[in-house]
């Protein structure tokens, strides 16, 4: 009996065979970040948690620390995901540098990229280094590398070979997360002397031109750059002129640096968090009245801890956030901003 074939047509295994190598082509075109997840048929279902009841709300005991404090000194001691973090490989082979990754938001990222399967590098202040060690140690135990970058950011020089080392140290660099901030509490604008004025504009906005500028050239299409702003770009607190004008700046400066290189692949996107547990806040960035009742005011009643905000700076960073650049992530407990 004649078949219906004909030799035109292709068969059937011809077609499936086609499929298959479509289907190969198409995940050979699929960057690193996109591999498949190892392991999570393994991961067990999560219960159910209310956010609210979640972490610690105030009141909070009074406590200082002199600046830049550090969160192995904090009563609570913020959660940044040491314990709770659980990676899927989303960005596999990445190399990022953080800076302020010692502790605080930028500690929780550095924990997920590392747990996301990224080299990390991590810049801090030169007495941070107690912090800085236990985010090295949490990186190295992901099977990652791990390097620690100590130095005051304040000057273009210190912020040009902060890149430079860390581009040799990772073996390039494709995720730029610009963290490190001053915040220092004043009540009136005649209490802000030119010094600190200085300080806290050297810090939050020189320094992320500066490393913004020295990194760009070694970022291929593909790299994400983030910037930590805050609820103080949208809503400022009136005791906090200063850092809040930088704030504002970084959330513009983001959202202009997108478009000039969104035609090189590269996507800038921002993150404001409101009210977080961090040595920032115990170390001159808040009064300690406000400390005492710090995050009270949100909906949620609590500040944030770092860990919850680990997965927002993993998926701007992330392959998958491909369309997503020029854009402001808000985290404030439900104030709303921006
Ligand atoms: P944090 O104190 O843990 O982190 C700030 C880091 O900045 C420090 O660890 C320090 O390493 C770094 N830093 C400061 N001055 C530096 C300098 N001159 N040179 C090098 N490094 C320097 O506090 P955090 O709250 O996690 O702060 C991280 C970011 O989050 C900051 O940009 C901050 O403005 C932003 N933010 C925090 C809150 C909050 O409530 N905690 C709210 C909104 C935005
Ligand atoms: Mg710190």
């Amino acid at each position: 009996m004649e078949s219906d074939d004909n030799s035109n047509a292709p068969s059937r295994r011809q077609i499936v065979g086609g499929l298959a190598t479509g289907i190969a082509a198409v995940f050979a075109t699929t960057p690193a970040a996109a591999a498949p997840d190892a392991g999570t048929a393994a991961v067990p279902a999560q219960p159910l948690q209310n956010p609210v009841g979640l972490y610690p709300k105030p009141p909070f005991d009074k406590q200082s620390q002199p600046w830049p404090g550090l969160a192995s000194k904090m009563n609570p001691r913020p959660d940044h995901g040491e314990k709770s973090y659980r990676g899927s490989g989303r960005l596999a082979g990445r190399k990022a540098l953080i800076t302020g990754g010692d502790s605080g938001i930028g500690r929780a990222a550095a924990i997920a990229y590392a747990r996301e399967g990224a080299d990390v590098a991590i810049n801090y202040l030169p007495a941070e280094e107690p912090d800085a060690q236990e985010v090295v140690a949490l990186i190295k135990a992901e099977g990652r590398k791990a390097v620690a970058l100590p130095g005051d950011i304040r000057t273009e020089a210190v912020c040009k070979k902060l890149v430079a080392d860390a581009v040799a140290k990772l073996g390039g660099l494709d995720i730029l997360v610009n963290n490190a901030a001053k915040q220092a509490t004043q009540d009136s604008i005649l209490d802000i002397t030119s010094e600190q004025f200085d300080w806290t504009v050297k810090t939050n906005l020189y320094a992320m031109f500066w490393i913004t500028k020295a990194a760009v050239p070694h970022l291929k299409p593909g790299s994400a750059i983030i910037n930590t702003t805050s609820v103080n770009a949208y809503d400022p607190s009136e005791n906090l002129l200063d850092y809040a004008m930088t704030k504002g700046g970084i959330m513009i400066f983001t959202k202009a640096l997108a478009k000039q290189l969104a035609k090189q692949g590269i996507r800038v996107n921002g993150v404001a968090p409101g009210p977080f547990w961090t040595p920032l806040q115990v170390s001159g960035g808040q009064t300690q009245e406000n400390l005492v009742k710090f995050g009270e005011n949100t909906p949620m009643g609590r500040p944030g801890q770092p860990a919850e905000l680990a997965s927002v700076y993993v998926e701007l960073a992330s392959a998958q956030a491909s369309y997503t650049t020029g854009q402001i992530y808000g985290a404030s407990g439900g104030r709303g901003n921006p």
